[in-house]
């Protein structure tokens, strides 16, 4: 598949067009960043390592009934996708309480949510990714309230079937961050990515952390627990067609 130009540049990941006016490529990087962007690094197989999670994981999700951007991955790194116009917020659910809502709010460290909390934050960089309520999204003009409303709703059938595929493989959802986007219908769909860059997971078992905060905290090896989640989440015949690079 011809990649064509370069759409957008994020953080991780690159967007570029494709034969198909409808649909993107996605890239993504080794590139990882924290705390709002000071900290950097490249991380070598980081980017295939999370496209394949990301793919596993949106093709578990279509399978359940979710509509995403996602059409399927090109070669570990490349993932075609359909084209959004993403919406500029950051909807973060929460089953347990870590990260950044213990230090804002007296919740006790590891306090289950249930129902799950869905929070939301403004996807910009000059503001920071403030948290938001309903209204200023609606005087903003993030989103309207139908869209909202859709919005929460997929949110949390997303953490269900996302937890519950999860724990058959071990590991626990403690929370994550997603982010719609509309197609050129204007229909609401999934984008983004869903990789330990954007989730928190915990081994089910010891409850040690599978994910970014590895980085953030600058503690252990990042690829190899990266690579360790790969393989809880990836068949194995897919690692096989498409791993070859990470795993020799
Ligand atoms: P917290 O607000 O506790 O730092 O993060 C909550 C969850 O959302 C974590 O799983 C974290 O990885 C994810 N998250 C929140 N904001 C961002 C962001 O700007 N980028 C990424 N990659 N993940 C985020």
């Amino acid at each position: 598949m011809k990649i064509g130009n370069l759409l957008y540049t994020g953080k991780a990941k690159d967007v570029y067009s494709s034969e198909n006016n409808d649909n993107v490529i996605i890239k993504f990087r080794d590139d990882i960043t924290a705390g709002d962007g000071e900290k950097k690094d490249n991380l070598q197989s980081k980017g295939e390592c999370n496209s394949l999670i990301s793919s596993k994981l949106f093709e578990v999700l279509e399978e359940k009934g979710i509509k995403t951007q996602y059409i399927k991955l090109i070669e570990s790194g490349l993932i075609l996708s359909e084209k959004l116009e993403m919406i500029p917020l950051e909807i973060i659910v929460r089953n347990i309480a870590t990260g950044s809502i213990i230090k804002k709010f007296p919740f006790n460290k590891n306090q289950e949510f249930n129902p799950p909390i869905i929070q939301f934050d403004f996807k910009n960089d000059e503001y920071h990714d403030p948290m938001l309520n309903d209204d200023i999204i609606l005087a903003l003009k993030i989103a309207n309230k139908e869209e909202l409303k859709e919005i929460r709703k997929i949110s949390l059938q997303i953490n269900d079937i996302l937890s519950k595929f999860l724990k058959k493989k071990g590991i626990l959802l403690v929370d994550f961050k997603i982010e719609f986007g509309k197609n050129l219908n204007g229909d609401i769909r999934l984008g983004d990515e869903i990789s330990p860059d954007t989730c928190r997971f915990w081994d089910i078992k010891t409850l040690k952390t599978l994910d970014k905060d590895l980085f953030r905290k600058g503690e252990g090896d990042v690829m190899d627990v990266y690579k360790k989640v790969c393989k809880l989440i990836v068949s194995e015949e897919d690692l096989k067609k498409n791993g070859e690079l990470i795993w020799h």
